[in-house]
């Protein structure tokens, strides 16, 4: 039977969630507790998590239950994850994270509508379904991930829907990173408002 999803976001479909590093972007290095939810239909041909697509394999799980088991860690931090997450109402989680004292980041295509309240929004947007403008004014970070050389000029559109103090990465795509590391690392040093993300939990060995 069909998940019936609230929309109240009292239930969320969980995919996993774990304590560790975050390996990318403007917070890496950083201990968080991660949130992954499972939903997504966006559809990337390169995704490396193509098992969070489907929402009816990831049990729904209590908001209250997932605030609970983050707030056991030491780091008061979580990265709220997918899958798509803001295919969900995320009001009611953030709120109950933040009454705990717990930051709240996301990571986002942004392909569905603002939802929760957030210290920290990555906006990784992606070619198969285009980011929301109301998404990208609200980012805190942009991170593009460049999977061929047309990549960099994708990147600078976006880089014009975000507001002027959002930060600025390029990402390789994992199995790209060979060839377009060093087109990365040549273009930042010539647009040095943008900067290398590189995902380094995946060199750490760690999830
Ligand atoms: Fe995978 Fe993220 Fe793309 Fe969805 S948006 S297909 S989860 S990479």
């Amino acid at each position: 039977m069909a998940h019936q999803i609230p929309d109240d976001g009292t239930l969320l479909p969980l995919m996993e969630e774990f304590y560790t590093i975050q390996g990318e972007g403007y917070n890496t290095g950083k201990a968080a507790y991660f949130i992954r939810l499972g939903g997504c239909d966006v559809g990337c041909h390169w995704c490396d998590v193509k098992e969070s697509w489907d929402a009816e394999l990831h049990p729904l799980t209590p908001a209250d239950q997932i605030v609970n088991n983050a707030s056991v860690h030491p780091s008061k931090a979580v990265v709220v994850t997918g899958g798509e997450p803001l295919i969900y109402n995320l009001d009611y989680l953030t709120t109950q994270l933040h009454e705990k004292g717990i930051k709240t980041f996301i990571e986002t295509s942004g392909a569905y509508p603002l939802s929760g309240d957030w210290d920290w929004i990555c906006l990784s947007p992606k070619k198969f379904k285009a980011p929301i403008p109301h998404v990208a004014e609200n980012a805190h970070e942009l991170k593009v991930i460049v999977f061929n050389k047309s990549d960099f000029e994708w990147a600078e559109y976006h880089a014009k829907m975000v507001s002027p103090d959002c930060k600025l990465y390029l990402q390789p795509e994992w199995s790209k990173s060979k060839e377009m590391t060093p087109l990365i690392v040549d273009y930042v040093m010539n647009n040095p408002q943008w900067e290398i993300s590189l995902q380094t939990h995946k060199y750490l060995n760690i999830p």
